[in-house]
């Protein structure tokens, strides 16, 4: 038992959980916790147990949805999938608003150092949805690091084959950094200025 409040010290290890947060962080959220009302701190904690609950893979293009298909895969129709690493990517693109395609999320990247290969990936379901519907272009958008740049390139010499255009964003977002931290307007450029793979 420590001197201080068991209580308190939990909420505050709880925080330290998450990416980012440091001890004075975590400690900063675990008051301001506790000075919020009962109903505030509800909502809260119902938030993230719903969201727990109730947000899965879409059936076809594996982002996260609380539905069985989410809302661009059930509202859009396009020739063009847009192959992303992680949910987060997809939320990326749609916010520069300009790409109106479908989405494909692989959640997760080849890794031979983590042991990762093609199978551990989202990889045999894109195959399967590019045989199964009209599409034309798949635009591989896997992060531009050495990971990504394998990824990228396997998945090309899947679907080449299958008469599938396959490109890959343009340079400008930077070699090694993460699509979700390019700004709406370089991820716009890198999607128009595609270039073949
Ligand atoms: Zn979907």
């Amino acid at each position: 038992m420590s001197d201080q409040c068991d209580a308190l010290q939990n909420l505050i290890n709880a925080f330290t959980t998450l990416p980012s947060v440091g001890a004075k962080t975590a400690e900063r959220y675990a008051y301001s916790i506790i000075n919020m009302d009962r109903d505030a701190v509800m909502f809260f904690a119902n938030s993230l147990i719903n969201a727990k609950d109730q947000i899965h893979y879409c059936k076809v293009c594996g982002d996260f949805t609380d539905k069985d298909i989410c809302n661009i895969c059930s509202s859009r129709t396009s020739d063009t999938i847009c192959v992303v690493k992680e949910p987060k990517d997809v939320r990326a693109i749609e916010k520069s608003k300009h790409y109106r395609g479908l989405y494909h999320v692989l959640h997760g990247t080849i890794s031979p150092l983590d042991n990762k290969g093609p199978n551990d990936i989202r990889i045999k379901e894109l195959v399967e949805r590019v045989q199964a519907g009209d599409i034309e272009e798949v635009i591989v958008a896997t992060n531009p690091d050495v990971e990504g740049e394998v990824t990228a390139t396997y998945i090309a010499k899947l679907l080449k084959p299958l008469g599938i255009k396959v490109t890959r964003l343009a340079q400008g977002i930077q070699m090694g950094s993460d699509l979700q931290y390019a700004d709406e307007i370089t991820l716009t450029k890198a999607i128009e200025e595609r270039r073949p793979l």
